[in-house]
């Protein structure tokens, strides 16, 4: 297999599949790739568009928190709220996408704010649905880790803004399919996005509550 962020070579080995992940996508069996140049690691088979709407459908609801914690116990309440919180940001641009930004409240204030996201959730007060406009910075923020073709993606959001600003987790293969289906590594997110990259370690933390009934 080649990477499909730098076109190296691949390691490849089989891996489990977490079983919330297998429930909503009907995968039983995968591979789990690691490029020999790049460092970058993704999950085979890649997700079809299909599979990502039910995968994502009613994401972090009540529903889809209690069907995950009733496969995976560490998924509480607590954890859930803890990947919600607010974080800071500063960016100095008059109008900002959220691509990917469930109802858009991480956007900072002071810019025409603007969301899009598959789960089309209403925008909280002083965001707006994104319609086309192309914006001054489109940010995009844990959403590269989820999808198929992060190049495809990378290619898209650059023909929507003049700046793009791109988060991802920090984070090892744990050798298990889940919804993180690509691992990235400084080096594969900087050929990835053609620009240099700083990590910036952030912290949440969450303690065990009970799995909501
Ligand atoms: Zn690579």
């Amino acid at each position: 297999m080649t990477c499909i962020i730098c076109d190296g070579s691949t390691l490849s080995r089989d891996c489990p599949v977490a079983p919330f992940y297998a429930l909503r996508t009907g995968v039983t069996t995968a591979t789990m790739e690691t490029c020999e140049s790049c460092g970058f690691t993704f999950y085979l088979p890649r997700i079809t568009d299909e599979q990502a709407a039910s995968l994502y459908d009613g994401y972090r609801d009540e529903r889809y928190c209690r069907e995950r914690a009733a496969l995976e116990p560490g998924y509480t309440p607590d954890l859930n709220a803890a990947l919600s919180l607010p974080r800071v940001y500063d960016f100095d641009a008059a109008s900002i996408l959220d691509y990917g930004g469930g109802d858009g409240r991480h956007i900072p204030p002071g810019a025409d704010r603007y969301v899009y996201d598959l789960s089309g959730e209403a925008p909280v007060p002083g965001v707006r649905r994104w319609g086309g406009e192309h914006v001054a910075l489109v940010m995009c923020c844990h959403v590269m880790e989820h999808v198929a073709d992060p190049r495809a993606l990378m290619a898209h959001l650059l023909t929507l803004g003049d700046a793009v600003y791109i988060e991802v987790p920090h984070e090892g293969a744990g050798g298990l399919l889940h919804e993180h289906i690509n691992i990235f590594t400084p080096a594969a997110l900087g050929i990835l996005t053609g620009a240099p990259v700083t990590v910036t370690p952030f912290t949440f933390t969450a303690t065990a509550s009970p799995i909501p009934s």
